[in-house]
């Protein structure tokens, strides 16, 4: 099943569309043509087990590998451009990893998340996280790579929310993080979601948690979409949940 149509979605429509997409890292071909959109306002996940193309499937939205197919933000292809001319058109990127600069300050690392933009609102912006992770308001000037695990995911997000972005893709927000943690996470994701409505897409091992915030998911088995559908749906189907999502 990797033909997927756009009829069926809300009124919103898509923010993202994906068609056909190939991409990999020079011979070794990882995605073969992968079909999915994110409607407006929109969370979606990714899930799929490890080595399944998750990862290369975000890389590849946001020009940091080389692909074919079809990838339209807005209505625009972004297929084959720049990283950071993507960055400027509002798709934000939290890596895994989190891609904090270590040797910056926690305001420094927000500083930078912000660098695209010319508006006058960053350090009420800033305010504006450091309220939603009162932490990182305590932390300001320590050195990023001086902050716990989950501390410094919180800054990651963070910093990819100082671009203003109007996508977010999130690339395991949960890896190696406390289930506490995660859970506090995830919650953040859905109040940011639900207060501003920006649309998220996020690749996640921890199929349950979410599920749990996501309208839809898609999971990807080999480079192509195996199965997707509403999260209830994947969650209430046995054979997906026992063979793809492992709850
Ligand atoms: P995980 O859940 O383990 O992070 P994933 O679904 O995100 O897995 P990817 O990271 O997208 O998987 O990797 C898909 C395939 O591409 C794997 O077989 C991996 O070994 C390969 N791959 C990833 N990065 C590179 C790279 N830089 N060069 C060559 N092959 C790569």
């Amino acid at each position: 099943m990797s033909d997927e149509s756009t009829t069926d979605t809300d009124a919103a429509g898509p923010v993202l569309e994906v068609s056909g997409l190939k991409g990999g890292y020079g011979a070794i071909q990882v995605l073969h043509g992968l079909d999915f959109h994110v409607n407006d306002g929109e969370i979606v996940v990714i899930l799929g087990a490890n080595g399944a193309g998750k990862t290369t499937t975000l890389r590849a939205i946001s020009g940091m590998i080389e692909t074919s197919g079809s990838v339209t933000f807005r209505g625009e292809s972004i297929q084959g451009s720049k990283a950071p001319d993507i960055v400027r058109k509002g798709v934000a990127h939290v890596p895994q990893g989190r891609g904090t600069l270590n040797e910056l300050s926690v305001e420094d690392n927000l500083r930078v998340g912000a660098f695209i933009r010319k508006d006058k609102e960053v350090d009420a912006d800033m305010n504006r996280w450091f309220d939603v992770y009162p932490v990182l308001r305590e932390r300001r000037d320590q050195r990023a790579g001086s902050l716990s695990g989950g501390e410094q995911q919180m800054l990651a997000v963070s910093r990819a929310l100082m671009s203003r972005p109007d996508l977010l893709l999130l690339d395991e927000p949960s890896l190696g993080l406390a289930p506490l943690i995660v859970k506090d996470l995830f919650e953040r994701f859905a109040e940011i979601n639900k207060e501003t409505g920006m649309t998220m897409l996020v690749v996640e091992q921890n199929a349950q948690l979410a599920l749990g915030i996501a309208a839809r998911g898609y999971v990807i088995e080999s480079g192509e979409i195996a199965f997707y559908g509403p999260s209830d749906e994947l969650l209430g189907d046995d054979k997906i949940r026992k063979s793809y999502l492992g709850v």
